[in-house]
């Protein structure tokens, strides 16, 4: 495959960046380069503003119907070339493509969601206690700037861009650099599909530089992003010298939470799913495996046996279930933390190296599970991003609640047990946004997504997103 060429996506136009720069895109299962893409700068981030604002007369002035039927018309069109899509994603990001064909399924039912969602959102009338009428109405709040990471791009993507036009915003993206190649093709269906030029423009280049102009820009009236708490942090203080509306999905160190009542034959061959997919770049990452002391040693051994048995693999091929790390630095960052796990008490009881053979020419790492963990060592506080999960246990219920809230995040998180009151007291004391109970799924269009703690602010997904783009107002009409 020979790599493309690519501009950015400014006023419905593919373009060069202004100073005409360019950074290359890798395929990190191969390290072979996939395309050289224009690298936008603070200029192009004013053109894209520009043109945003000016899309934003019409398409927020739109009626809520007709954006719906847009972005109906624009889901279809996606679906339609969702095996492009995937296959982009499947490349870019080195995801199995089984998982990317999953991630379009996704993308396509939120796109659904809020074509069907946008025009069942409204204000309401006010008893008060003058004569007259009070009212709320639900308005866009104008241009939004969105700044996406690079482990889900175009699922991440999507999750805010659906529901800022269903709302009657229009948008700028600036996505990861080590991923633009999806939303960039998904920028150009949407226009395909009708939706204004300059309603969605996407403008790759460095967080620093391009990220921060966003931030900055005086144009824009509410940022969205998802990425490390670290850079999050240091959005939120920019945005707040512009009285910028701001939504943070942050960083995780979620627990999976196994009581010895638990079907252990379903948490041994299902729970590894939820720290082992997407090679770990998860920010729901399950990567606290906590177990209670009396089933420790069968829930290490059955579930070790699943991670020794996934299919580490090239992404192209439809019987792999683990891909590469992102980059030759994640990779380093992994090993580090296994250095540090060992140095520190730990134990490999799987996994722990690089696989060979085909494999030696991409970003590959063997999922790893770490024993013998407690909660206070460096690889059960930090985020590794990478393929490996630690094992720390625990005697009785209140132990395990207060491990799994020993931690600064708050993302998500998995709690397995047969015992139905047990399943609402741990679920209600988990200190948690996220929480799966007897699975790892649980994640779905129409339910609130979000982080408590240092894991974000806002949420996405479900009516809420359409309420973080949104502004209310309150009329009173005097009948007096
Ligand atoms: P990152 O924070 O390094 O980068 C995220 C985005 O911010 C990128 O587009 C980057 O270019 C940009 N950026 C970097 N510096 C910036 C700056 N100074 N100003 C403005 N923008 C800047 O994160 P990453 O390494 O791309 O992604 C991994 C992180 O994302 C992990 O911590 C993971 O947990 C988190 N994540 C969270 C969620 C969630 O929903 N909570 C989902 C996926 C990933």
């Amino acid at each position: 495959m020979s790599a493309t060429v690519e501009g950015l996506v400014i006023g419905g136009d593919r373009v060069a960046a202004a100073e005409g720069e360019t950074f290359d895109v890798v395929n990190p299962a191969t390290a072979a380069t996939l395309a050289s893409v224009a690298s936008a700068g603070a200029e192009d981030v004013d053109r894209a503003v520009a043109a945003s604002m000016a899309a934003y007369e019409r398409w927020g002035a739109l009626s809520p119907v007709t954006r719906g039927r847009h972005l109906h018309r624009f889901a279809a069109l996606v679906e339609e070339h969702a095996e492009e899509l995937a296959l982009l994603e499947c490349r870019n990001v080195g995801m199995p493509i089984g998982d990317a064909r999953g991630q379009l399924g996704m993308i396509v039912d939120v796109i659904r969601y809020y074509a069907g969602a946008v025009d069942k959102f409204f204000g309401h009338t006010v008893p008060v206690e003058r004569d007259g009428v009070a009212m709320t109405f639900r308005e866009p709040i104008g241009v939004v700037g969105l700044i996406t990471p690079w482990n889900f791009p175009l699922n991440i993507a999507n999750w805010k861009i659906a529901p800022a036009l269903a709302a009657g915003n229009t948008v700028v993206l600036k996505p990861a650099s080590l991923t633009p190649l999806s939303v960039l093709r998904y920028a150009e269906l949407a226009i395909e599909a009708g939706i204004p030029a300059g309603a969605l423009n996407v403008v790759p280049g460095p967080g620093g530089t391009v990220g921060s102009a966003l931030v900055e820009h005086p144009g824009v009236g509410k940022i969205g992003f998802t990425g490390s708490t670290e850079v999050g942090a240091g959005i939120a203080r920019r945005a707040a010298a512009g009285i910028k509306r701001v939504t943070l999905e942050l960083g995780g160190k979620s627990a999976c939470v196994v009581f010895e009542d638990a079907d252990l034959d379903k948490v041994g061959r299902l729970a590894p799913y939820g720290v082992f997919e997407n090679c770990g770049q998860d920010c729901c990452a399950r990567s606290r495996l906590i177990v209670q002391e009396s089933v420790a040693d069968e829930v290490v051994e059955r579930y070790s046996e699943t991670a020794r048995n996934l299919r580490v693999g090239m992404p192209e091929s439809p019987e792999t279930e683990v891909g590469p790390l992102i980059s030759a630095g994640q990779r380093e960052t992994v090993e580090r933390y296994v250095g540090i796990g060992l140095e520190e008490g730990a134990r490999i009881v799987v996994g722990g190296e690089r696989p060979n053979g085909e494999l030696s020419g991409g970003f590959f790492y063997r999922p790893t599970v770490l024993a013998d963990v407690r909660n206070d060592m460096t690889v059960a506080r930090e985020e590794i991003f990478g393929p490996v999960v630690s094992v720390i246990t625990f005697r009785d219920e209140a132990d395990a609640v207060a491990i799994a809230n020993d931690t600064p995040y708050g993302l998500s998180g998995s709690l397995w047990t047969r015992d139905g009151a047990r399943q609402l007291r741990v679920a209600r004391a988990l200190r948690t946004g996220v929480l799966g109970v007897n699975t790892n799924s649980s994640v779905f269009p129409q339910t609130p997504f979000g982080g408590y703690k240092q894991s974000g602010i806002g949420k996405e997904l479900g009516m809420e997103a359409l309420a973080h783009n949104t502004e209310l107002k309150s009329v009173f009409i005097s009948t007096e």
